[in-house]
């Protein structure tokens, strides 16, 4: 008896029983065990069921209800043998996280009994009620229906007793309310474009796929001072305390050896990881305290980001059975290191092309560099918008805080590769391009076999680098959807890609052969796209003036960088090439305003209550103490004599005076700037102010906060301090 009582107890606090593999097991015997994959539908599918979904996955073809209904038996079978009793559509709403709604398997068998059930129309499309998801004004709240809609390229999965079945989530008018749609439409156009450009090289080629390897940083803390943080369980970050005495100064973390409650929690992680079939590969320490990284081989990029958004929340899961909390917000301790999420990303042929890393003949290495100079033409173009899509209110305290890329989006390429774009800007034609190798031999493109780029050609502020065979977008944030840099990316270069086709068509019909028709586009677009290529310090001011003197956006104010998803650039670009329509940019900058908003508002709130409630009070208590110690000296001594023993805790006194005069001022101008922010009906311009007017209060209130920590005595302070969160031992 007591036995099921500690069990229910353990389960609802999401630390059950911690599965672990069999010692002697490999990970190749439990990978992918949770997941519907290829493997599992050749067991549970008939040879023709299986052959139409693969079509499906494959090239895109679309199921016939008969179809869904066999596939749908097959893995309700399959989910039931794992001990499944609920399904529900996974999907990524406009919020950061992901929605679902479980549904058992159940129904009436119609003879007083129920049975289990689960058919084609289910798994293909659901309408939950939609009306608290943000849609930015698309759907009303009277017209509350939304469709989900089965993505088969991203296979279904079990979690806990749950069968999860990712989808996308649209309107009921059709118009995109989450961000799987507009990646696989970004998904679909870049592959089709560069398809177009691949055949001026190859004619063979058939798809392009993108991909993405996310590097995702993250820290831990303890659970029992996570939860007496009122500010870190409601907001992810501490809105106050000051530096500790050691903190990431010794760079002893990174790369350090990895403490072993956290190597338990991480192999516990990655054993889940492995489970669901997510190739997790890589851990280590970051640079700041209590810091980890944690990286997969990389995949196609819309399973790549359903794995992300899975591993964030599987992550949550399992920290809590070690007693840790997961903080995945990008800059949670002030003065130490915020977290991002690299977004490695490149495009490769069906042929086994990578399209970004150089080739092995002087054919590859041309279209090596077509492609190389059509990503720096994208991201030259459209540099405000890809700024826009990795901008949020919790990335904004990372971005130009000197330990990540500034708010100006430049192109790092090495100097192997900048060498090759200035010989190549400089040419007249092809045969003259000169590579200095790092031998010292002069070799000409149209004749090299193979680029060697030294992959130790290395620039850690840069936000979007070169990476030898791939580009590595550093900007996102740790917390963000990987989707909404993708989608952007994707489609800026898809467009650009689609203009190269036409450039390149111009000059053939003007009589250029294709090669040289190839060549002179490139040269163009390698000269007009110079300004976005830096190889510099990104923390520098210099750079910042440089930046701007370049025509660059260098724009810091988060809801005026969200204007860039609806500058004429953006809107003629997503619509140009089918990502996204007008009606869909407006609605969802609505959303990504009110959230800015929302997220400010709520750190407000609590820097409020917590100054109020925990830190005046307790100052209070001990300035009390103090002018106890005072009077007692007082009325011992006589007044001289007390006034010489009584100096210190005098001034002290008056410092906390100070101190809390100041921040109670500031809390009430700041509830005060508050009630005129809300009263602001337009999402942009109330965001703006609540950018401009209210965030400054924050460090301001936090200034004098920090002070009194130094000053109270440790006993009486309640809230854990940095000391404290950030050491695991
Ligand atoms: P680093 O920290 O040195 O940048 P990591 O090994 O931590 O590198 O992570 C690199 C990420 O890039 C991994 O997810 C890896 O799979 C991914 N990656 C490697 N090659 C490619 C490629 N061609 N396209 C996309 N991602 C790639
Ligand atoms: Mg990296």
């Amino acid at each position: 008896m007591s036995n099921l009582r500690f069990k229910a107890v353990e389960e609802a606090s999401g630390r059950k029983a911690i599965e672990v593999p069999i010692p002697g097991m490999k990970t190749s015997d439990y990978f992918g065990k949770n997941v519907f994959d290829r493997k599992n539908m050749r067991k549970y599918l008939s040879k023709e069921t299986l052959k139409q979904v693969l079509n499906a996955i494959d090239k895109g073809g679309a199921l016939q209800r008969e179809v869904a209904n066999h596939v749908a038996a097959g893995m309700r079978m399959w989910a039931m043998e794992m001990g499944a009793t609920h399904y529900t559509h996974w999907f990524h709403p406009l919020t950061d996280g992901t929605a679902e709604k479980h549904d058992a398997f159940i129904n009436f068998d119609g003879n007083s009994g129920v049975i289990e059930e689960f058919s084609g129309k289910l798994l293909a499309q659901q309408e939950p009620d939609a009306s608290s998801f943000p849609s930015g004004g698309i759907r009303n709240t009277f017209e509350a229906r939304g469709y989900t809609a089965w993505d088969p390229s991203s296979p279904a999965f079990i979690v806990n007793d749950t069968l999860c079945i990712p989808t996308i989530f649209i309107s009921y008018t059709g118009e995109a309310l989450d961000y799987k749609t507009p990646l696989l439409k970004s998904i679909n156009a870049v592959d089709n474009a560069a398809v177009e450009v691949c055949k001026l090289f190859d004619p063979g080629v058939k798809k392009v796929y993108s991909y993405l390897g996310w590097e995702q940083e993250y820290f831990l803390v303890d659970e029992a001072l996570y939860s007496a943080r009122p500010d870190l369980v409601m907001t992810e970050r501490t809105l106050m305390s000051h530096d500790s005495a050691k903190n990431q100064q010794l760079e002893d973390h990174y790369f350090g050896s990895i403490p072993t409650r956290v190597v338990a929690f991480m192999r516990d992680l990655e054993y889940e990881c492995y489970k669901l079939s997510i190739p997790v590969k890589t851990r280590h320490n970051e640079v700041a305290p209590n810091q980890f990284e944690l990286a997969p081989i990389y995949e196609e990029c819309n399973l790549a980001v359903d794995h992300n958004l899975l591993l964030m929340s599987v992550m949550k899961t399992v920290a809590r059975r070690h007693y840790f909390r997961v903080l995945l917000h990008e800059k949670p301790f002030k003065g130490i290191n915020g977290s991002g999420k690299h977004n490695n990303w490149s495009l490769g042929t069906d042929t086994g092309v990578n399209l970004l890393g150089p080739g092995k003949n002087a054919k590859q290495n041309l279209q090596f560099i077509t492609f190389v100079s059509n990503v720096l033409m994208a991201v030259y173009k459209n540099n405000a918008l890809l700024k826009a899509s990795i901008s949020s209110a919790t990335n904004a305290h990372r971005l130009g805080a000197n330990e990540a890329p500034p708010a100006i989006i430049s192109v790092f390429m090495g100097s192997q590769i900048s060498t090759l774009l200035n010989e190549l800007e400089k040419s007249k034609n092809l045969k003259e391009i000169k590579l200095q190798e790092k031998t010292g031999t002069r070799l000409s493109l149209t004749h090299i076999p193979e680029i060697m780029v030294d992959s130790t050609d290395r620039n850690r502020t840069s936000p979007f680098a070169f990476t030898g065979n791939r580009f590595e977008f550093r900007a996102v944030g740790s917390s963000a959807n990987c989707a909404a840099a993708m989608l952007a990316l994707n489609t800026a270069v898809a467009g650009q890609l689609k203009e190269f086709k036409k450039d390149v068509n111009t000059l053939i019909a003007n009589g250029k052969n294709k090669e040289d028709a190839i060549f002179l586009t490139i040269r163009k677009y390698i000269k007009e796209s110079k300004n976005i290529r830096f190889d510099g310090n990104g923390y520098s001011e210099e750079w910042k003036v440089e930046a701007a003197k370049r025509g660059l956006d260098c724009e810091t104010r988060v809801p005026i960088i969200y204007d860039a998803y609806l500058s004429k650039q953006s809107v003629s670009l997503f619509t140009s090439t089918g990502v996204l329509n007008e009606k869909e940019l407006h609605a969802r900058n609505e959303v990504k305003w009110e959230q800015y908003t929302k997220k400010i508002q709520i750190e407000a709130r609590i820097l409020g209550d917590l100054a109020m409630n925990h830190i005046i009070p307790v100052a209070t208590r001990y300035q009390g103490l103090l002018l106890d110690n005072v009077s007692k000296i007082f009325s011992l001594y006589d007044k001289e004599k007390a006034a010489k023993i009584a100096a210190q805790n005098l001034i002290i006194i008056e410092d906390i005076a100070e101190h809390l005069n100041f921040i109670k001022l500031k809390v009430d101008e700041l509830v005060e700037a508050r009630k005129v922010a809300n009263k602001i009906e337009n999402e942009r311009e109330k965001a703006i102010v609540y950018c401009e007017k209210i965030v400054p209060y924050f460090d301001l209130i936090r200034y004098h906060i920090d002070k009194l920590e130094l000053t109270i005595d440790n006993e009486m302070w309640t809230l854990p301090k940095y000391r404290e969160l950030l050491f695991i031992r």
